[in-house]
């Protein structure tokens, strides 16, 4: 049985590419029963005798799973800030970091809109790009407007499944079309331009990208930590994770044990503290919202 990943889906059909071929297809077969729904960016065996009429028969395993967009099998998220406009949010950076690591996902930080910044304000910039590189996380520089740093992004997709996630306006939909001007992707020039909301869609397409893929609609929306356990949140901050270990009280939380390891590397400048202090915010947040529910 021929086996490709579902690249769109819209109005009931799944469009499945197989062999530099797309085939149209709709669901049918034992994933009904076990009622999961194919995604874009399944693989899947289908069974098809002709392009335009071919059924899904098997869903492959996941290996994660995206809500918004509805995605499957995701490999790396693109975390697009801007260095102004808005403001560069260090908070918002690591709270999104946080979702993508306990998603297993490969996070990448693409600090844009460069242009915008000189002086104080694009060395603090640089200072964030240092620290994130020296946590481990790829972080690229760019701007949209004039090119900067763009050939550098586009090395990133080759052979991978991406996601772009940010808030809105920090320029992931530019960033898009500026890595394929056949994108054709709605920014909120051109919408502010037609007079109306940005369009949001409902159905999520895989744009091809070198030798992957990228999804035309931004993930991680929702910034509450509703999956994440507090006693687990320091496995989302790589800089930390193998630090536990040298902790003298198992199960450290890093907060008020003495002896603690992460703590100590905070003190020795070796862990940064404002991502100490975002830990220790996040820490507080999930075991409030349990207490909530
Ligand atoms: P999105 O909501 O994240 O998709 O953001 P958009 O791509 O729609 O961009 C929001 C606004 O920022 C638009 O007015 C863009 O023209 C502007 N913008 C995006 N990227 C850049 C950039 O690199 N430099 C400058 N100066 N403006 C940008
Ligand atoms: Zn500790």
């Amino acid at each position: 049985m021929p086996e490709g990943r579902i690249i769109k889906a819209l109005s009931g059909f799944y469009y499945v590419e197989y062999n530099d071929e797309i085939i149209q297809c709709r669901g049918r077969g034992n994933f009904r029963k076990k009622k999961v729904s194919p995604l874009v960016g399944d693989f899947v065996t289908f069974e098809a005798e002709q392009p335009t009429d071919g059924y899904i028969l098997e869903i492959k395993d996941r290996k994660n799973e995206l809500n918004r967009p509805p995605i499957a099998n995701v490999d790396q998220a693109v975390l697009v800030m801007s260095a102004c406009e808005p403001a560069f949010d260090d908070v918002l950076l690591d709270r999104l970091l946080v979702h993508i690591e306990s998603k297993d996902i490969q996070p990448i930080i693409c600090i844009t809109k460069l242009d915008l910044v000189s002086g104080h304000h694009q060395k603090t910039i640089a200072h964030y790009a240092d620290c994130y590189r020296n946590i481990g996380y790829p972080v690229v520089l760019t701007s949209s407007k004039d090119q900067k740093g763009i050939d550098e992004f586009k090395q990133y997709f080759d052979g991978k499944i991406s996601v772009l996630a940010g808030q809105s306006g920090v320029g992931k939909s530019s960033l898009l079309n500026t890595l394929d001007s056949s994108f054709n992707i709605e920014t909120d020039e051109i919408s502010r331009h037609l007079g109306r909301g940005k369009h949001t869609t409902r159905h999520v397409e895989l744009l091809p990208i070198g030798n992957g893929y990228i999804a035309d609609t931004p993930g991680f929306s929702s910034l509450e930590f509703t999956d994440i356990d507090e006693n687990e949140l320091s496995l989302c901050f790589p800089e930390m994770r193998n630090l536990s270990a040298e902790c003298k009280f198992r199960g450290c939380t890093h907060l008020a044990e003495p002896q603690c390891a992460v703590k100590e590397a905070v003190s020795d400048g070796k862990i940064s503290e404002h991502r100490y202090q975002h830990y220790k915010q996040f820490y507080e947040e999930i075991k409030n919202r349990k207490r909530r529910y």
